[in-house]
């Protein structure tokens, strides 16, 4: 036989690096949120097969606290491999079949996407529109689902592009009655801010690891309730996304633990410990926490003369979008925050960017000390960045 001959190995990309070190940082942006030490301590055991009897239960483990820190009994709960995107896309996925029709309600950034995505899943694409910083009245809803008849309604609880929490009282009774599906973007709410599925009749919701369940990305848990669960049952193709599959993801998720793809096993034993951790502390306790904190964070920014875009009424405890003042650079703000004090505050996105600072209070981060920390920062700081000419005036 003929000794196989290769080429020499190219040595151009082969650099001696250091083994990692990461920067400390205070994470009050829009996500990736601190996570907590013990998520990183479940991250850094070693991995079992993704089939061994010991990480089967696990799994039956997440998905019952899953169901808790969401407030379903949905089935099908469980978190996709992936981040909050591709939770995001497995609801559709696995709820639009071409020509559906699907309204989208947008409000920000992330309702946009919504659209665009079901748009590539071939769905009749209708939208409902409100300015960034605003919510959607029960009329509002009711009118378009009269108009457009959808058989899919996607909402999102909390924008993170504008900071709003959308009211959620009698939309999924309306969706019931116009014989559509209520879909639910719950990325930065989830943990943080009170959520009831069942009770507000939502039939698919996703959200992910990194915001208020405190742990690193990688996880998007998915949810979908057994009406959802008909549709997909009774579609006449297939789900026209092979690893977003729910129906293929439940013969391993369910009771049959066929092997679909290899699960990334550490990324669920963080999730484990984090949604344990919220249990631990009980969900109406972790609530109370997050919304006592925003409030504390935003009587103390209107104290220093700082506007919020959002109307108090309408606040996202999670996520805070505080208006740049006229003869600021927002960006070298945020910039020498974390250059200087190692704490990361986010930008706009979309349509707010360079309008507004997006705070973010979630999970591990909510404390009190964490606002103290961030009020005498923009106090000392913020004077720094103003246009002396203006002050001058
Ligand atoms: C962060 C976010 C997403 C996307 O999640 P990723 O984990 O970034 O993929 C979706 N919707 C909302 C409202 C978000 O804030």
């Amino acid at each position: 036989m003929k000794t196989q001959t290769f080429p020499p190995v190219d040595q151009s990309h082969k650099k001696a690096f250091g083994p990692i070190t990461t920067p400390e940082r205070l994470l009050f942006g829009p996500g990736p949120s601190n996570s907590h030490p013990l998520v990183l301590k479940a991250l850094s055991l070693p991995p079992i097969g993704h089939l061994d009897p010991f990480y089967v239960h696990l799994m039956s483990e997440v998905q019952e606290l899953l169901r808790y820190a969401w407030q379903t009994n949905n089935r099908l709960t469980l978190p996709m491999s992936g981040t909050g995107s591709a939770a995001m896309e497995a609801t559709i996925a696995n709820s639009v079949e071409p020509g559906d029709t699907v309204l989208v309600a947008i409000n920000g950034y992330f309702g946009n996407r919504l659209a665009d995505m079901a748009d590539r899943y071939r769905a009749e694409v209708k939208t409902i529109e409100k300015s960034w910083g605003e919510a959607f009245s029960l009329d509002e809803i009711e009118a378009a689902l009269i108009k457009y008849k959808p058989s899919v309604f996607a909402l999102v609880h909390a924008e993170t592009s504008t900071g709003v929490c959308q009211p959620m009282e009698g939309i999924g009774e309306l969706c019931h009655k116009f014989d559509c599906l209520l879909l639910l973007d719950t990325v930065t709410s989830l943990g943080g801010v009170p959520l009831f599925l069942d009770s507000w009749n939502v039939d698919l919701a996703y959200s992910c690891s990194q915001k208020g369940l405190s742990c690193p990305p990688g996880l998007g848990p998915f949810t979908m309730s057994s009406r959802a669960e008909s549709k997909l049952n009774s579609r006449k193709g297939k789900v026209p996304n092979w690893y977003l599959d729910v129906s293929l993801l439940n013969k391993y998720w369910g009771s049959d633990r066929v092997y679909h793809h290899t699960a990334p096993v550490n990324m669920n034993f963080g999730i484990r410990e984090a949604l344990r951790l919220l249990a631990e502390e009980g969900l109406e306790n972790s609530w109370q926490r997050h919304l006592a904190n925003a409030q504390m964070l935003w009587d103390g920014l209107e104290r220093l003369g700082l506007q919020l875009h959002v109307d108090r009424n309408l606040r996202l405890p999670t996520l805070t979008t505080v208006r740049i003042p006229e003869g600021i650079d927002g960006k070298a703000f945020t910039l020498h925050l974390l250059e200087k004090h190692g704490i990361e505050v986010g930008g706009g996105l979309g349509m707010l960017a360079g309008k507004v600072w997006r705070i973010g209070l979630m999970g591990y981060n909510s404390t009190s000390e964490n606002v103290e920390k961030i009020l005498a920062l923009f106090k000392s700081e913020l004077p720094k960045f103003r246009d002396n000419s203006d002050v001058a005036a």
